[in-house]
């Protein structure tokens, strides 16, 4: 069933390089971000129009990122980098400033080389290793206040607080928009897919952020209408959860895999993905408290935390695979990923009986072979202890 908010969606993003083109020509500025702690209420709130940045799937791209980085960084890196020096993306050359946090700190390295070889304005603004102490917060207070105001000064503009109040409302509005949709997406005979949330969410970091919301909202009014006048599948279903590296637009070799075989993605924790609009409660409208609010959410695989037992991570994966009832996870990890590559282990560990298969990969298409059979036995495997539990 075609659900004619997604057309609306696809179509504003497809005017979108060049309604971009045309707000430059009236003096507005565009920040392209990159990574997952950047506080994108303060960038908009000073009338400066955020973009996040970065895809996957390229290959051509990844070796041409690769004549300026080492191999040893993911493939992910690599692409970003290729798409700066190629500037041949409707958004990348479009970019007047760029904006990245050292959450990862193989971005915090793409950073200084989009500055050094091409050229681009950046800011970066700086993560805490130990985020969950008080020591942390307040480092992290202080990097927002800095980055504030060297946002300021790009803008040419002071922070008002009436103007960051309505953009955490904004925000606030699109992630409750978004946790709406990816559970309807999970129900029974839903009328989207992950998938599809999935472009949805992608669109949105292009889209100006209010009109995002207006269409969001008619998406899932659309939707509700939808919901009642379906019924339950009584299908055996292989439902699928995704963790570990991102998954950005562009890279769809394990979507179309799992799909291809008959599983269905019904959530995932992947900071692409869902964690990324998760447990985001920013108390007033002042960057430390944004700062604040931007620490205490669903932590980020690359920062280290020791203790498994109260690893925010780990808690939210446990919690979204109940909510979103998926049979098993698939642990996705970008080569060279050191972050999600070593915590698979312990992920697996933590999760104790839940069907788990690691999936390491990059954007070559050389091991789509092997994925898919490693896969489809997965989604065999899970089915059958479906159809054997059915019976008894
Ligand atoms: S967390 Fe992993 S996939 Fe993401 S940028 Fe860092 S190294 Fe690449």
């Amino acid at each position: 069933m075609g659900l004619k908010t997604l057309d609306k969606i696809t179509a504003a993003l497809e005017s979108r390089p060049a309604e971009l083109e045309q707000l430059r020509k009236q003096g507005k500025k565009i920040v392209g971000w990159l990574a997952y702690n950047i506080p994108e209420e303060i960038i908009y709130a000073l009338g400066l129009i955020p973009i996040r940045i970065g895809q996957g799937g390229d290959g051509r791209l990844v070796e041409v990122g690769a004549r300026h980085i080492s191999t040893k960084n993911c493939v992910f890196v690599r692409q970003a980098l290729g798409q700066f020096a190629e500037k041949t993306d409707p958004y990348i050359k479009q970019l007047d400033l760029v904006a990245i946090d050292a959450t990862c700190i193989q971005l915090y390295r793409l950073e200084e080389l989009i500055n050094f070889y091409f050229d681009y304005k950046t800011i970066v603004l700086g993560v805490p290793r130990n985020f969950a102490t008080t020591e942390g917060h307040e480092y992290f207070r202080k990097e927002v206040e800095f980055f504030t105001k060297k946002l300021e000064l790009f803008a040419g503009t002071a922070l008002e607080q009436s103007r960051l109040e309505e953009a955490i409302s904004i925000y606030d509005n699109i992630r409750e928009a978004i946790k709406t949709l990816y559970r309807y997406q999970s129900l029974d005979n839903a009328p989207l897919s992950w998938r599809q949330v999935s472009s949805v969410i992608n669109a949105g970091y292009n889209l100006d952020r209010l009109t995002y919301l207006e269409l969001l909202q008619e998406l899932i009014k659309e939707i509700e209408k939808n919901l009642s006048a379906g019924t339950g599948s009584r299908e055996i279903e292989a439902r699928i959860f995704l963790s570990g590296s991102l998954i950005p637009p562009g890279d769809t070799k394990l979507i179309d895999i799992i799909e291809q075989l008959g599983g269905r993605i019904v959530g995932d924790d992947l900071w692409s993905g869902l964690n990324f609009f998760l447990n985001l409660n920013i108390q007033e409208p002042t960057p430390y408290s944004v700062a604040d609010a931007y620490l205490d959410r669903v932590p980020h695989g690359s920062l280290p935390y020791l203790d498994l037992e109260s690893d925010g991570r780990l808690a939210n994966l446990k919690h979204q695979i109940k909510e979103f009832n998926a049979d098993g996870v698939v642990y996705h990890t970008l080569r060279y990923c050191d972050a999600f590559t070593f915590k698979a282990g312990e992920t697996k560990d933590v999760l104790g009986n839940v069907p788990f298969l690691e999936i390491h990969t990059e954007y070559s298409g050389s091991d789509f072979e092997a994925i898919r059979t490693r896969v489809e036995a997965f989604i065999e495997m899970i089915k059958s202890k479906k159809e054997i539990a059915e019976l008894v």
